[in-house]
C-alpha cells in the first residue's frame, strides 16, 4: 500500500539541490522525521535505518540479545523477523499463531522455556497482535517484548501505535508498506540506553558526529545509517499516513457492513485483537476449509494467507537448513551457548497456524479506491462466497472489475 505523488517529487528535488544528502548536517530532513515520527508514535526515540531488516536487527541487538537465549517468534510473518534474531547469535523459536492470523498468546506461554529472553509480536497485515496479554506475560516472565511493526505503520492497539508498546518496536519503509521511501526502517523505543544501543547498531560511527553518551560503551556492527532522501520523502509520507489509514478504515468498514449479510452462508470475518485501530490495509474472512478458500479465490482472486510464498514459516530456508550466519564459525546454531536452546524445526511444527492460514482470505483496501471499485470488491464478495459456500456454480457467478485489484497496489509483493 503506497500513495506517492508531487509532493514527494519535490522534496526530493530539494534534497539534491541542496547537495545535503548526509544526514549529520543542519537542518537534517532525518533528525527532522526522526522527531515528528517519535511525537506520532508518542514514544521517546526513533531512528531511521535503510531497512525493516536491519531495523529489525538493531531492536534485537540494542535490548542485549545474544548467544544463549532463545526468542519466540510467530509462525506467520516475513522471514526477517527470524534472520534477525540470528545476526545477534541467538536462537529464534516458531510459535502458532491463532485466528486473528497474529501470535497466539497461549502458544507463547506454553512455549517459554529456561532459555527464552523474548517476545516478537507481529503485528501482521497491519492488524492487531494481543498485546495486553503478550505484555502480561513478558512482565510475568521477565522478556524483553521487541514489536514487529513493520506491517503495522499507522495503526495501533486500543488507543496505542503499534511500535511504541513493547521495550522497542521495528518498521519497513519498503515500496510494499504503508509508508515508503523505497527502502527504509525506523526503530522506537522510549528507552534512553536502548536508543542508544540502535543508534550504535545502526550506526557504530554515530558519536563522532553526534557527541558520546555517557555510560554506554561503544561496541562493533555493521552500517544501516539512512540518507537525506529518504528522510525527505518519509517527511512528506508522515504528512499522508493518517488519511490513508482513515480512507482505508472507512473502505472496510463499507465492506465489512455489505457482507454482513453473507453471515447465513458462513462467511465469518477474522476476529481481530483491536479492530478499530487496525491500518484496514485488508479485510479478511475465515473459511471453514482450505478447499473452500481455494475455491473463493478462483472466482475473486485475492490472495490467501498461507500462500503469499515467503510469510510463512515454511518458506525460511535459511532457519529450516540451519545456517544462521555466513560463516560456519560465527553461525548460532553451532555456537556452544546455545546448544540447550531448541534449534530444531519442522516443515509440520505448527501445522494448526498452515491449517488457519491456508483458510484466511485476504481482500485488500486501498485509499484512493472509488466507491464504485468498493462496490464491485463487494460484489465479488458476495460471487465468491456463493460460489464456495453457497453452492452457486462459478459460471453464474460474474465478478466485475475492481480496479484496486491491480497487483501492483498489493502491500505484498508481486508474487503474493
Ligand atoms: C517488510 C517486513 C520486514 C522487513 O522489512 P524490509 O524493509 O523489507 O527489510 C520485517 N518484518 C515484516 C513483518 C515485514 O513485513
Amino acid at each position: 500500500m503506497y500513495v506517492v505523488g508531487e509532493e514527494e517529487i519535490e522534496a526530493l528535488a530539494n534534497v539534491i539541490r541542496s547537495g545535503k544528502l548526509f544526514r549529520y548536517e543542519d537542518d537534517s530532513e532525518c533528525e527532522r522525521f526522526e522527531r515528528r515520527y517519535a511525537d506520532y508514535l508518542d514514544v521517546r526515540h526513533t531512528g531511521l535505518v535503510v531497512s525493516g531488516t536491519y531495523a529489525l536487527s538493531a531492536a534485537m541487538i540494542a535490548v542485549g540479545l545474544g548467544p544463549g537465549d532463545e526468542v519466540l517468534i510467530p509462525a506467520h510473518t516475513y522471514m526477517a523477523t527470524a534472520t534477525a534474531v540470528l545476526t545477534t547469535g541467538a536462537i529464534p523459536v516458531i510459535v502458532d499463531i491463532d485466528e486473528s492470523i497474529t501470535v497466539d498468546p497461549a502458544a507463547i506461554e506454553a512455549a517459554i522455556g529456561p532459555r527464552t529472553k523474548a517476545i516478537v509480536p507481529v503485528h501482521m497485515w497491519g492488524a492487531a497482535c494481543n498485546m495486553d496479554a503478550i505484555m502480561e506475560i513478558a512482565r510475568r516472565h521477565d522478556l524483553k517484548v521487541i514489536e514487529d511493526a513493520c506491517q503495522g505503520v499507522g495503526g495501533g492497539y486500543e488507543g496505542r501505535k503499534f511500535g511504541a508498546i513493547g521495550d522497542i518496536g521495528a518498521f519497513s519503509f519498503n515500496y510494499y508498506k504503508n509508508m515508503t521511501s523505497g527502502e527504509g526502517g525506523a526503530v522506537a523505543t522510549s528507552n534512553d540506553e536502548i536508543a542508544e544501543r540502535a543508534r550504535c547498531a545502526i550506526d557504530p560511527c554515530h558519536y563522532y558526529w553526534t557527541g558520546r553518551a555517557e555510560g554506554i560503551k561503544p561496541f562493533a556492527g555493521n552500517g544501516g545509517r539512512a540518507s537525506e532522501l529518504m528522510g525527505a520523502m518519509l517527511n512528506v509520507q508522515l504528512d499522508r499516513i493518517d488519511g490513508m489509514i482513515s480512507a482505508m478504515r472507512a473502505e472496510k468498514k463499507k465492506i465489512v457492513a455489505a457482507t454482513a449479510r453473507l453471515d447465513n452462508l458462513g462467511l465469518k470475518l477474522s476476529p481481530m485483537n483491536s479492530p478499530d485501530y487496525d491500518c484496514a490495509a485488508h479485510v479478511m474472512y475465515l473459511l471453514p476449509t482450505a478447499e473452500l478458500a481455494a475455491r473463493f479465490v478462483d472466482v475473486f482472486p485475492v490472495v490467501i494467507a498461507g500462500k503469499t510464498g515467503r510469510h510463512t514459516y515454511t518458506e525460511w530456508d535459511q532457519v529450516l537448513m540451519g545456517i544462521g550466519a555466513a560463516h560456519p564459525a560465527m553461525n548460532p546454531y553451532n555456537h556452544p551457548d546455545n546448544a540447550d536452546c531448541r534449534t530444531t524445526y519442522s516443515k509440520d511444527m505448527c501445522a494448526r497456524s498452515l491449517e488457519i492460514l491456508n483458510r484466511t482470505v485476504m481482500v485488500p483496501t486501498h485509499p484512493d479506491h472509488t466507491d464504485e471499485e468498493t462496490d464491485a470488491i463487494i460484489h465479488n464478495i458476495e460471487a465468491a462466497s456463493q460460489v464456495a459456500l453457497g453452492g452457486t456454480s462459478a459460471d453464474e457467478a460474474a465478478t466485475r472489475p475492481t480496479g484496486p485489484l491491480d497487483p501492483k497496489k498489493f502491500d505484498m509483493g508481486p508474487s503474493a
